[in-house]
Order: structure tokens, then sequence, then C-alpha cells
């Protein structure tokens, strides 16, 4: 594990015009996946050709890029990060990058069996696993194809890999897994890690149910964490979008993500990178510069590349505005935007 530990207060180049302060991407380094979750993806995918994709070598350009800028997180999405051929040798690199002082990576855990150790050894210091059902054939429903056992197990292994931190992500949904809400948290608590509730974002169409239907909101989640569990909210803040909560008589903390019923876009500090190279200032909305063109250009240099992205920042819009009237809704599904 070669990552920083230089602690001390961090100098981003990256400020947007409303004076946020960007030191934090999550790039995604697929667009493809072996599952097929119904709130992310519709069930016949047609993934982008490989010429439209970054290589490993780009994807290595644009993280370093911004580190060089003052980043200090980088978080590995997609689609399914470990499904990209070769992924480990863009993590090893990145995982070496000076400044950076974490490297995160967010799955699906169906391969985490084996990938955990390998994963820690190259720098990943926290990992978020997403998992919606405990039950196999629910689990199954959700994801379209996956295996539950297999997650499980991943789960352990990443457990075992000793990671700063592991926090698993569930997305609950009317109709689905409204009543798996206190299970999950059991499972999660019960083994002293991070629980985080998503609300199902409206990006892209799902084909399977309309999300109108199906969101539940994370008031109503909390509320029914409460008549199981003492909630209290925490000082604790990550640089991310989780409010946090401790839980009396446990050492792990359940998290609460509300991007539809709480707009968190005041002290937004991310960026995201899609796997086209399109640097996307916001997940709700479509402003955006092309970094692949930059990549590809014959007179290419690193230098262009950190003004480019110098430059968007002044294309961050101030906010997200999910099912508010008026406002087109991103046609983007979320494995293309890289969650
Ligand atoms: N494949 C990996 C995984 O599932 O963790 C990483 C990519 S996935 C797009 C990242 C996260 O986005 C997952 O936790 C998933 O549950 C969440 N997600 C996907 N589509 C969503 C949607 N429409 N609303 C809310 N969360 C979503
Ligand atoms: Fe794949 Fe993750 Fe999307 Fe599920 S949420 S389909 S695992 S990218």
């Amino acid at each position: 594990m070669t990552l920083s530990s230089n602690k001390t207060e961090p100098t981003t180049l990256l400020v947007d015009k409303f004076g946020r302060r960007v030191d934090y991407i999550r790039l995604s380094v697929t667009d493809r996946c072996d599952f097929r979750c119904v709130y992310c993806m519709t069930e016949e995918m047609t993934f982008l050709p490989r010429a439209q994709v970054l290589s490993l070598e780009e994807l290595y350009l644009v993280g370093k890029a911004f580190v060089d800028l003052g980043v200090t997180k980088i978080r590995l999405t997609g689609g399914e990060p470990l499904v990209r051929t070769n992924v480990m040798t863009l993590i090893k690199q990145l995982g070496s990058l000076s400044g950076l002082q974490e490297l995160l990576l967010t799955t699906n855990g169906a391969q985490l069996d084996k990938y955990a150790l390998p994963l820690r050894e190259a720098g990943v210091n926290r990992i978020n696993v997403s998992i919606d059902s405990l039950d196999a054939d629910r689990f199954k429903r959700i994801s379209r194809v996956g295996k539950l056992e297999k997650v499980l197990q991943g789960i352990d292994a990443a457990i075992a890999a000793g990671f700063d931190k592991i926090k698993l992500n569930s997305v609950i949904m009317r109709g689905y897994n409204e009543d798996e809400v206190v299970g999950l948290a059991e499972y999660a608590l019960d083994r002293d890690i991070d629980i985080a509730f998503i609300e199902e974002m409206p990006l892209g169409d799902a084909s399977d149910h309309a999300r109108e239907e199906t969101t539940c909101s994370n008031a109503w989640v909390r509320e029914v964490l409460e008549t199981r569990f003492q909630l209290s909210d925490s000082e604790a803040k990550t640089a991310g979008p989780s409010r946090y909560t401790d839980v009396a008589g446990y050492s792990s903390r359940i998290a609460f993500i509300s991007p539809v019923t709480h707009n968190f876009c005041e002290d937004c500090n991310r960026v995201r990178v899609t796997v086209e190279g399109r640097l996307l200032l916001c997940l709700g909305n479509e402003h955006s510069m092309d970094l692949r063109a930059i990549l590809r250009a014959e007179d290419f240099t690193e230098e262009k590349l950190r003004a480019a992205i110098v430059a968007a920042m002044d294309l961050k819009p101030e906010r997200h505005y999910f099912y508010e009237k008026d406002y087109a809704q991103p046609v983007r599904l979320m494995n293309m935007t890289g969650g």
C-alpha cells in the first residue's frame, strides 16, 4: 500500500463558481456488468463499443490529472468495476499516486471472494458492496441474474481482508424489498460494518416498474429502523452525500443517502467521469466536458488535460432537480453515470 498518509489540509485547485471545492472523483471504469439490477439497467442492454471506452492507460491519465489538481479521493465504479479486464493494473497504478489519500471501490460483490485481498494490497482503503436482499430468490429478482451466496462470500472475504471501512449499499423499493430494512441493517451491524440506505433515483427509465411507485423515502426507512434500533444523528461526516446515524449498542453506523428527498448539493465536493471520458459535473444534470477528445488529440499533453478539467468547474450546476416540475430528467442509466 503506497497511498500517501499525509492527512494535512489538502489544497484542491478545483473550485466551482459557487465556491465549492472539488476534491473527490468517481471514475467509472466500465459500463458493463454481470448483474442487471432493476433500478439500474434494462433487461436487454447494449453496451458501448470498445473504441468509445477509455483504455486503462487513459483512465489512469484522468485519475492522475485530478490528483495533480488536488483531488484526494477517487472512487472506482461502473458498471461493475471488477468485470473490466486487467482492472487490477489500473488500481495498482492509481494506488501508487502520491497525493491520493483514499482509493475506494463500489462493487456488486459477486467476485469479491477472489478480489478482496488483491484490492486491499493494491491500496484500496474502503469498499462499498451493494446488497438489496438477504433472500436468494428476491436477490435474483432484483439483480435479475445475481447469486446471493456469492455476494455473501464476497462480503466475508472483504471483512477478512481488513479494509479501513466496509459499507453496504441498499436501495429500498416498495414491492421489492421494503420489508427487509431491519434485516439488512442487522446483518451489517452484527458484522461491525456500516450500511447506507439509498433512495432510488430517476436516472433513465426502469423497464420493470414505474419509479414513482417504488421509491421509498429515507424518512420512511428511518421510521422503520427506529422500531428496532435507537438511532442518533452522528457528527461524523465523510466527504460524500451520506448522513450518518449512530446506533445504540453497535459500533458501526447506519447512513442515509437521500438524493430525492434531501437536496445535498450545497456542499457537493465531487464530479464523475464516465467510461467514455465525459466529465459529468452533476449526477442529476447533463453539464459535461469531453475529456476523451483531449486525451485522443494528436497534440495531447497532461497540461492540456488539467487545463480542461479546471475550466470545466465553471459548468458545475448549482443543484439537481429530481421530480421537480419543468426539469428534463437525465436519460442516462446509472451504469453509464458511474454510481
Ligand atoms: N456495480 C457496482 C455496484 O452495484 O455497487 C457499482 C456501480 S452501481 C451503478 C453503484 C451504486 O448505484 C449501487 O449501490 C447501486 O445500488 C446504485 N444505483 C444504481 N442505480 C440506482 C438508481 N436508479 N437509484 C439509486 N441508486 C442506484
Ligand atoms: Fe450492475 Fe451495479 Fe447497476 Fe447492479 S447497480 S446492474 S450491479 S452496475
